[in-house]
């Protein structure tokens, strides 16, 4: 089985489109905003969604209450509006509790959060575990604020209610899975993790129609809660997964970044390096580290998951990661497309991987008399390496990695070799 290619210009334009519908809805690990957006994803994909009551345990952790906002503002002395959510998602602490109230800037400063060191733009920040509000602002805007009393207003609800998340599954030959998660609790921010939402729906979109050896599960759960409930209530059928990938961030112009699975030696990570070493110009391969994405919670020791995480440039590398920054004009479509061409080259090599014996192992077989010995260069080279390794031990991505040619050519001369019934 062979995964077919997409138009990968054409699918990176629609990946962006769904990036900016998706914008400027206010998300978080819970509420309204997760399940607008998975309703929009669902008219792409049929996403199957899932509601987890407040206060169910999750081995150590507690679904949080659930957050929904309407409107926030800090109003001056004279009434104007000096900051004001309906501008910008980002201007309230995400999570915040409710609050009205007036009081002097010197005890609304504490609430205030902006960037010195990029005075243009507003931080993205989270309380998320700790029940108190706050405002983000640009900098300059903090410095423009003048001495006085301040009314300021969060309009918010945390109350009982659920955490919601989706996924989709498609079926494959197999019941052993390839996952794919993304995380999807990021108010306005383009490249964490919209490009990672959009581009796993749209490469779900492109598998839905094949001919599958694996079955593919896609999840787009909120960011390490989503994941650890996930774990939990599918304890029990987490062995089906063979490989996996954590999808964020990969929209920015940065080279990929990919950043192995705690096993460091799973077939997704050699699968992986492969592709990117033949076909990406500008890329780097990082060791698990137990600190970053939902990588964390699918690589914990009890876990032990082969699931790595692929991104472009990694977060905290770029100075817009979590700020207004990270808007519709830092991702880009050929960022976009170049991200989903690689993920389903990676997919095929998962796809293509088997393992043969060589049926005439005692010498070389004489490839002359088959008319295989006609064509000289690589596919030669390629056959001479399937027939030498093919001991029942060796795959086929073993055998591109030990020969250095790149796994699809290996793939074409098993195919060959077969026909003539010198493997099985
Ligand atoms: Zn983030």
């Amino acid at each position: 089985m062979n995964i077919i290619p997409a138009d990968s210009s054409a699918i990176g334009k629609q990946i962006y489109a769904l990036i900016k519908d998706l914008f400027p809805i206010c998300r978080s690990i819970t509420g309204n905003g997760v399940r607008q957006t998975l309703k929009i994803v669902g008219k792409h994909i049929p996403l199957s969604v899932y509601e987890v009551p407040t206060g169910t345990q999750v081995f150590d952790w507690t679904v949080p209450k659930e957050w929904n906002i309407r409107d926030a503002w800090v109003k001056d002395s004279r009434g104007r509006k000096v900051i004001d959510f309906q501008k910008s998602n980002l201007h309230v602490v995400n999570y915040s509790i409710p609050f009205k109230g007036k009081m002097p800037l010197a005890e609304l400063e504490p609430h205030l959060f902006s960037l010195p060191e990029h005075p243009d733009w507003v931080p993205y920040r989270t309380t998320y575990y700790k029940e108190t509000w706050g405002f983000c602002l640009s900098h300059n805007q903090l410095r423009s604020l003048e001495e006085g009393d301040y009314e300021v207003c969060i309009d918010s609800t945390l109350a009982d209610g659920s955490l919601t998340f989706g996924e989709y599954v498609i079926p494959g030959e197999l019941k052993d899975e390839i996952l794919i998660s993304t995380h999807v609790c990021h108010p306005s921010l383009a490249n964490d993790n919209l490009s990672g939402v959009c581009t796993a729906a749209f490469l779900a979109k492109h598998l839905a129609d094949q001919k599958l050896r694996f079955s593919y599960r896609f999840l787009f759960i909120p960011g390490t809660i989503g994941a650890i409930t996930w774990l939990h209530r599918n304890f029990d059928e987490v062995g089906r997964i063979k490989h996996g990938l954590v999808l964020t961030g990969v929209g920015d112009p940065g080279g990929i970044t990919y950043k192995k699975s705690r096993r460091g030696d799973a077939a997704i990570d050699r699968a992986v390096v492969h592709v990117l070493r033949n076909s990406a110009d500008n890329y780097s391969v990082e060791d698990f580290s137990p600190y970053g994405y939902d990588e964390r919670q699918y690589c914990s020791p009890g876990f032990n998951l082969p699931v790595g995480r692929f991104s472009r440039t990694p977060y905290g590398k770029y100075p817009e990661y979590h700020t207004s920054g990270d808007n519709l004009d830092f991702v880009r479509v050929g960022s976009l497309s170049e991200s989903v061409t690689v993920l389903i080259n990676i997919l095929g090599i998962l796809e293509g991987d088997r393992t043969y014996t060589n049926l005439a192992p005692h010498c070389e077989p004489q490839l002359g008399k088959r008319g295989l010995y006609d064509q000289i260069g690589p596919n030669q080279l390629a056959m001479l390496w399937v027939l030498n390794l093919s001991d029942g031990h060796h795959s086929l991505l073993d055998i591109a990695e030990r020969s250095k040619i790149d796994f699809e050519s290996i793939r074409e001369a098993a195919t060959v070799l077969l026909k003539f019934q010198l493997l099985e």
